[in-house]
């Protein structure tokens, strides 16, 4: 009984997600039922009418002109490089800690990354940092918005145009995220958004777009989307196909419309986090000044890394690590990119930082279930380390 009463060991049986699309998919599944049979009654699967009506509210959305839907994250990271006229020869700079996407990209068009620290508050690619990365090759900045906090742009851009350089902004994980008031998307040349399911806007599959103020560019995605062809059988570049399909985007039409709402729970679950976190020896993320924040994920800081992913794993609790292995140490990379100055940040947080479960069905009993068990695993270790050092003050040992 008196363990019972006890916290310290109350087992953790609540099984709490990383990402609960079913829940996502219940409170809307009239309204995805009606788009999708819709899509079913006429008939047209690839781009039509449900593509043009997500790109324009996504623009709207965005604060930019136009929205162009293409085939995942990836490619719209790929095809606006190519539409921004980088490629071999070039070089363009991203920040070492991102997810792979983001370089694949870069050696897609035959350009080469050139990987920069990012800082340690933010995670974010350090702008301090930037110019002496800078070469006569350099053509482009990729910021990435990560975690879903948007990037230093204004440091950034002002480097940029310094240079002359493009600049083109990851957006895959900072979908409605805003920076001094204006969307992330439409704060450089172009911006590349996933909407691969767990994003915070998610279809159901893969999806990607991009958007851009620039029509030429705009124009370019439009025909490289499509086999190089805005008119059908006439081709003026050798494109590709990778076309944003109709019942994707009439699943995105329906999910967009809750995306502010579904923010905002991800904003008051992460200040739940970070009320309930605030006695354990863990660093919460930090949010820079006068910057906004939509958790992708919500990534902490925290000493035995792998031990406690490992106890939270095995207590019901998925937990995530991004990202495990740097860029510059995966094997596709060892030779494909440039590293000119340390990337100690990188190298050294890699080990440190954990993904809590973060989406915005999440209620309190979930975000307490899952700091209950990260209480739960510093208890132990320091009840452990305690025997120990009693033990050696019995057997005479040194700790
Ligand atoms: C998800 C993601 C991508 C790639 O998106 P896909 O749709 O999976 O191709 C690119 N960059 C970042 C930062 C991402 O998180």
């Amino acid at each position: 009984m008196d363990t019972m009463t006890r916290t310290r060991f109350r087992p953790t049986t609540r099984k709490v997600q990383f990402v609960d699309l079913r829940r996502q998919h219940e409170e809307l599944a009239e309204e995805i039922n009606a788009a999708i049979q819709s899509v079913l009654t006429s008939n047209a699967f690839v781009l039509g009418e449900e593509v043009g009506a997500f790109e324009e509210e996504f623009a709207e959305f965005c604060g930019v002109k136009h929205c162009v839907g293409v085939g995942s994250g990836l490619d719209a990271l790929t095809l606006a490089l190519r539409a921004l006229d980088i490629g071999p020869g070039d070089e363009v700079i991203l920040p070492a800690n991102t997810f792979i996407a983001t370089a694949l990209a870069v050696t897609q068009v035959g350009a080469m990354p050139v990987l920069v620290d990012h800082d340690p508050e933010t995670y974010n690619l350090d702008p301090r940092r930037l110019t002496a990365a800078i070469t006569r090759r350099t053509r482009a900045i990729i910021p990435v918005h990560l975690y879903g906090q948007p990037a230093d742009m204004d440091q950034i851009r002002i480097i940029a145009e310094e240079h002359g350089l493009t600049v083109l902004e990851d957006a895959c994980q900072a979908h409605g995220a805003f920076y001094k008031g204006r969307r992330c998307g439409s704060l450089g040349q172009a911006a590349a958004f996933s909407f691969y399911p767990g994003k915070n806007l998610g279809a159901c599959g893969d999806g990607g777009a991009v958007v851009t103020n620039d029509d030429e560019v705009a124009d370019h995605i439009r025909r490289l989307r499509n086999y190089g062809s805005l008119v059908k059988y006439h081709h003026e570049n050798r494109g590709t196909n990778s076309r944003l399909d109709s019942i994707q985007a009439a699943v995105l039409r329906v999910k967009l419309r809750r995306l502010d709402a579904w923010n905002d729970a991800r904003r008051r679950t992460a200040d739940m986090y970070r009320a309930k976190l605030a006695d354990l020896p863990v660093v919460p993320p930090v949010t820079a000044e006068s910057r906004d924040h939509v958790y992708h994920l919500y990534v902490i800081r925290c000493a035995h890394r792998d031990r406690l992913l490992d106890h939270l794993n095995r207590h019901n609790v998925s937990a995530g690590i991004h990202y495990p292995i740097p860029i510059h140490r995966q094997p596709a990379y060892e030779d494909n990119c440039i590293v000119s100055a340390p990337l100690s940040c990188t190298e050294s947080l890699c080990g440190e930082l954990l993904s809590l479960p973060m989406h915005p069905h999440m209620t309190s009993d979930d975000v307490e279930a899952v700091v209950d068990s990260i209480r739960e695993f510093y208890d132990r270790l320091s009840s452990r380390r305690i025997e120990q050092m009693v033990d050696s003050v019995v057997t005479g040992a040194t700790v």
